[in-house]
């Protein structure tokens, strides 16, 4: 039914949870987030690209991001999707990319998470994530506990010593790949953000799940963690209350701040992709712009 539903509409549904076309609108609400003691991680929009020349404006917008971070000053990262640096197209020239990034940030006292999609990619992208950090430390990952591969993943990201976002995951996956009972979903994410935790990972808790927040933050307190080992992460435009209460309770939390021109494209596919995700846009629609 997709194509059937007017452009408006859909960026009517999409606009609380994308900055804006822009990266000047980006900035600004990263401002906001900071004002109110937030940090904030910036996602040029683009993912799948089918052509290296979409990959190096990609490049030159994450680092356009990179630069306006630094001169405003700002409590921002960025967080990037390797197929929208052409990972699908050649993995070498990806990494390169990313390698460029990389330097880029560190250049400019940054870091770089990269965002886990479709289990087609959780190999070559944890792989191109294993050979940066020969080279580099302001790099992290992230990993979805409703892969079946997760705990595993968790045991190499150990040994690397790595900075993981957890998160549950939201391509749509087939039952031989990833867990589809929410209970078990939720059981592997506070067991990979534990064994994380436990030896002494840097965890970024990326969730909106009020349960998961609970048993996230008893795992915290039983290890007597201090608030600079970890940070909580939502979506822009997603369960802001909770959002207020945990920076409330003096956690460190980030917003992920989704931009740019594909706004389309990106709010389309995460609709045709996940119906789950319809309902929450339907729901927020409907209470209004809460
Ligand atoms: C910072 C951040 C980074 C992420 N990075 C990745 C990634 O790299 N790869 C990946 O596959 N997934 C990523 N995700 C998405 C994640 O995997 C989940 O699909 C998503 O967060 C929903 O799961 P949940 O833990 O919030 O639990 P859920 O049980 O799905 O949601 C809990 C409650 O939050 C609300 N909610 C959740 N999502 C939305 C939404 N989009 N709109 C409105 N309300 C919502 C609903 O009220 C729901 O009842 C990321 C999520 C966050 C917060």
């Amino acid at each position: 039914m997709m194509p059937m539903v007017p452009r408006a509409i859909i960026r009517r549904a999409s606009s609380r949870y994308i900055a804006g076309a822009t990266l000047d609108e980006a900035i600004a609400t990263v401002r906001v987030l900071n004002d109110d003691g937030a940090m904030a991680t910036l996602d040029v929009l683009g993912e799948y690209v089918t052509q290296l020349s979409q990959a190096e404006t990609s490049v030159h917008e994450y680092n356009h991001a990179l630069e306006s971070i630094e001169r405003n000053n700002l409590d921002a990262n960025v967080s990037v999707k390797l197929s929208s640096l052409g990972l699908l197209i050649d993995s070498e020239y990806c990494f390169q990319r990313m390698r460029d990034l990389c330097q880029q940030a560190k250049e400019r006292n940054n870091f770089i998470r990269i965002d886990m999609e479709d289990s087609e990619v959780t190999e070559v992208t944890l792989d191109i994530h294993r050979k940066l950090l020969e080279e580099f430390e302001n790099v992290g990952v992230a990993i979805q506990s409703y892969m079946r591969r997760t705990q595993n993943d968790v045991s190499a990201l150990i040994q690397q010593g790595a900075n993981v976002r957890v998160c549950k995951g939201i391509y749509v996956e087939p039952r031989s790949v990833a867990w589809k009972d929410d209970g078990a979903v939720n059981r592997n994410f506070a067991r990979a953000v534990r064994r994380l935790l436990e030896r002494g990972c840097y965890v970024g808790i990326a969730t909106h799940d009020e349960s998961l927040v609970w048993e996230t933050e008893r795992i915290i307190e039983e290890l007597n963690l201090d608030k600079s080992k970890y940070e909580f992460q939502m979506l822009l435009g997603v369960e802001e209350d909770l959002r207020r209460v945990i920076l409330a309770a003096g956690h460190r939390l980030r917003v992920y701040v989704p931009f740019g021109s594909h706004w389309y494209e990106y709010s389309t596919r995460r609709l045709r992709e996940n119906p789950k995700l319809a309902g929450y846009i339907i729901k927020g629609m409907l209470n209004g712009s809460k």
